[in-house]
């Protein structure tokens, strides 16, 4: 497969957050395993060589973004069955 970004030949790999996935361990153990589930369900886009996805010659990161969505709405869930 070919990078749009680097143009090497390369075979696509996954970004892990580890840092994310910490941080959703330390909300609980079901936050870090709805993590792991949506990265094991994730397509794998990214060049091992440059780390952009290979399928977008211009860099767009939302993952993080989404990412961010995902920990909120995680947050606001937990709020919500804390004061039932
Ligand atoms: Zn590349």
């Amino acid at each position: 497969m070919k990078c749009k970004n680097c143009g090497n030949d390369i075979i696509p790999t996954k970004k892990f957050s580890v840092l994310l996935f910490i941080l959703l361990l330390i909300l609980g153990i079901f936050p870090a395993l709805i993590y792991l589930v949506i990265y094991l369900n994730k397509k794998a886009n990214i060049c091992p060589i440059c780390k952009k996805n290979i399928y977008k010659s211009k860099e767009i990161n939302n993952t993080n973004t989404l990412a961010f969505i995902v920990i909120t709405v995680i947050i606001l869930l937990m709020l919500l069955v804390i004061s039932l």
